[in-house]
C-alpha cells in the first residue's frame, strides 16, 4: 500500500491555569512511501515519532494535513477501518493467555462478509485434494511417536496442521482415521469421495448448486453472507503468522515461558493477524537487550521482506534505522531534517543535526573558517575550496575521514592522541578535540601506526562537511558536490 502524507501537524493544547503551554509535537510532516517500503522514523526522544505513528493509525487526530493510503483519504477514517497493524512500544501480551490466544486475540468476534458455503463439503474437498500427501502425514505420525513416545496427541495434530496447511480440526479428523487399526489409505480416499458426493446431493436438494471453490450458487450467483469468523479460519491464520515469525513450536506456552525476543515476535504476529496493508512499529526493540536487539531487527527486516507489507518503523537508534530501512526520515523537534536512503543521508547530510545524529562512532565537530579560498581547522589550512564567502563555520569529519600525514605535507594538521584501541580488523584512536577538552574517535587501519602524543593527519575531502555557524545548514565547498 502506497502512503502519501502531506503537511501533517499536531499541536497538543496546553492548560493556561496549570501553566502548561501548547506543544507543537509535529509540524509540516510530508512524505511519500512506496508500496512495500520499510521506512524508519528516526530522532531523539520527544521529537514526535510516536505522535506521527498515532496519526497515521488514526489513534490521534491531526491538527493539520492529510494521510492517503493508496488513493483513499484516510485522514478521518476510524483506526479499525484503516487496515493497519500496530506494535506498541509497550507491547503488553496477555499473561494469562497462551501464545496462540494472544496472537488470535484481534481476530475474535471479527465479522466477515463472504458468500454462503457448506462447511462439511469444504472439509471433504480440501482433504480429498491433499490425498497425494497422506503418506507424508503417516510418516510424520510414525516419526513423532518414534522420537518421543510421550508426545501429546494435540502436538502431533498441530504438526499435521502445519504440514498440510489445514485447520486443526481437519488435521484431527485425519489423525483419528489414520490411527485406526484397520486403516487403509485407498478406502479412506474412497470414503472422502463418497462424502463429497453425499454432501453435493444434500446441497442439490436444498436448491443450490456448487462452484469450483465450493461456494453455493443460487440461480448461478453466489449467495452473500455475513458471519463471524470461525475457529478453523482463526486456526489457519494463527498458524500462517506463527510460521512467518517462527513461533510454531511455542504456541501453547504462556508469555512468561518464552524469551523477550520471542515475546516481541508474538507482538508482531498479533499485528499481522488481520493481514494489514500497513504495519506500524513503535520502538519495537527498546525492551530487548543489546544482542537480542541485533537479532530481532534482522527478523523484522526478514518478515517485512517476506510479507512485503509497507512498514513504518520508529526508533531513536540510528544504527537500527540504518541497518534495516529502505528509507530514513531524520526528525528534530517535530520537523523533518532529511529524508533519504540510509547511505545517502550518511554520505550527504544537509545539516549539522543530521551529520551528528548518524554514524557510530559519532562524527567529530570542530570550529573552522572559510577564508581566501581555503578551509581552516583552527589555524591550519586543511582544504582548498572554490571561492565562497569568508565566514566562521563548523567542520564535521567522519571518524573514517583521516589519513596519516607528515608535518611538512600541505594541508596536514596535528592532533593529540590520548589512546589507541585495537579492535582486530580496525583500530580506533581517541584524539583530543583541539577546540575543547573533550575527545573524539578516529578510525584507522591497523597497518597505520600511531602512538600516544602528537600525530599528523590530512582529511579525506569526501568525509568532511562544513556547516554555517549560525544556521547549521550545509555549505557545499565545491561546485561538483551540489
Ligand atoms: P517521541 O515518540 O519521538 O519520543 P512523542 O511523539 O511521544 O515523541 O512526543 C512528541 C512531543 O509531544 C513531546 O514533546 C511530548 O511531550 C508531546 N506530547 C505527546 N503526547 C502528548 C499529549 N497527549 N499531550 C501533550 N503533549 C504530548
Ligand atoms: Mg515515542
Amino acid at each position: 500500500m502506497k502512503i502519501q502524507i502531506s503537511n501533517l501537524g499536531k499541536t497538543f493544547e496546553g492548560n493556561l491555569k496549570k501553566n502548561i503551554p501548547d506543544t507543537v509535537a509535529v509540524s509540516e510532516f510530508s512524505i511519500n512511501i512506496e508500496d512495500g517500503e520499510l521506512v524508519g522514523l528516526l530522532g531523539p526522544s520527544g521529537c514526535g515519532k510516536s505522535t506521527i505513528l498515532y496519526m497515521i493509525s488514526g489513534l490521534k487526530e491531526p491538527t493539520t494535513g492529510s494521510v492517503y493510503f493508496g488513493d483513499e483519504d484516510v485522514t478521518d477514517l476510524a483506526p479499525e477501518k484503516r487496515g493497519i497493524g500496530f506494535v506498541f512500544q509497550n507491547y503488553a501480551l496477555y499473561p494469562h493467555l497462551n501464545i496462540y490466544k494472544n496472537i488470535a486475540f484481534p481476530l475474535e468476534d471479527t465479522w466477515i462478509k463472504t458468500f454462503k458455503q457448506e462447511k462439511k463439503i469444504i472439509k471433504f474437498c480440501t482433504l480429498f485434494s491433499l490425498k497425494d500427501r497422506f503418506n507424508e502425514v503417516i510418516d510424520l505420525i510414525n516419526n513423532e511417536k518414534r522420537i518421543n513416545k510421550k508426545i501429546s496427541k494435540a502436538l502431533v495434530i498441530d504438526k499435521i496442521s502445519f504440514l498440510l496447511n489445514i485447520p486443526y480440526s481437519y488435521a484431527k479428523f485425519l489423525y483419528k482415521y489414520f490411527l485406526k487399526k484397520d486403516f487403509n489409505l485407498e478406502i479412506f480416499v474412497l470414503f472422502l469421495k463418497e462424502n463429497i458426493d453425499k454432501e453435493k446431493e444434500k446441497i442439490k436438494q436444498k436448491g443450490f448448486e456448487l462452484d469450483d471453490e465450493y461456494y453455493l450458487l443460487k440461480d448461478g450467483n453466489r449467495v452473500p453472507y455475513k458471519r463471524k469468523i470461525n475457529k478453523d479460519e482463526i486456526d489457519l491464520k494463527v498458524k500462517e503468522v506463527a510460521k512467518i515469525v517462527k513461533l510454531e513450536d511455542y504456541l501453547y506456552r504462556k508469555p512468561s515461558e518464552i524469551s523477550g525476543g520471542q515475546q516481541q515476535r508474538v507482538a508482531i504476529a498479533r499485528a499481522l493477524i488481520k493481514s494489514p496493508k500497513v504495519l506500524l512499529l513503535d520502538e519495537p526493540l527498546s525492551n530487548l537487550d543489546a544482542r537480542l536487539r541485533l537479532e530481532t531487527r534482522e527478523e523484522i527486516r526478514r518478515i517485512q521482506q517476506e510479507t512485503k507489507i509497507t512498514t513504518i518503523f520508529v526508533t531513536h537508534d540510528q544504527d537500527e534505522a540504518m541497518a534495516i530501512c529502505d528509507k530514513i526520515v531524520v526528525l528534530k523537534k517535530g520537523k523533518v531534517e532529511q529524508i533519504g536512503a540510509p547511505q545517502e543521508v550518511y554520505d550527504d547530510p544537509k545539516n549539522l543535526f543530521t551529520a551528528k545524529f548518524l554514524g557510530l562512532p559519532p562524527i567529530g565537530v570542530f570550529y573552522g573558517k572559510l577564508k581566501d579560498g581555503y578551509l581552516y581547522l583552527n589555524n591550519n589550512k586543511v582544504l582548498k575550496v572554490d571561492s565562497i564567502e569568508d565566514k566562521d563555520v563548523f567542520i564535521a569529519i567522519r571518524p573514517e575521514g583521516y589519513k596519516k600525514a607528515n608535518k611538512d605535507d600541505e594541508f596536514s594538521f596535528s592532533l593529540y592522541i590520548t589512546k589507541v584501541i585495537s579492535q582486530g580488523r580496525d583500530s580506533e584512536v581517541l584524539a583530543l578535540n583541539p577546540n575543547g577538552n573533550d575527545s573524539f574517535k578516529i578510525m584507522i587501519r591497523n597497518e597505520e601506526k600511531y602512538s600516544v602524543g602528537e600525530n599528523y593527519f590530512k582529511v579525506k575531502p569526501n568525509k568532511l562537511y562544513v556547516f554555517d555557524k549560525v544556521t547549521q545548514e550545509r555549505i557545499y565547498l565545491n561546485e561538483r558536490e551540489k
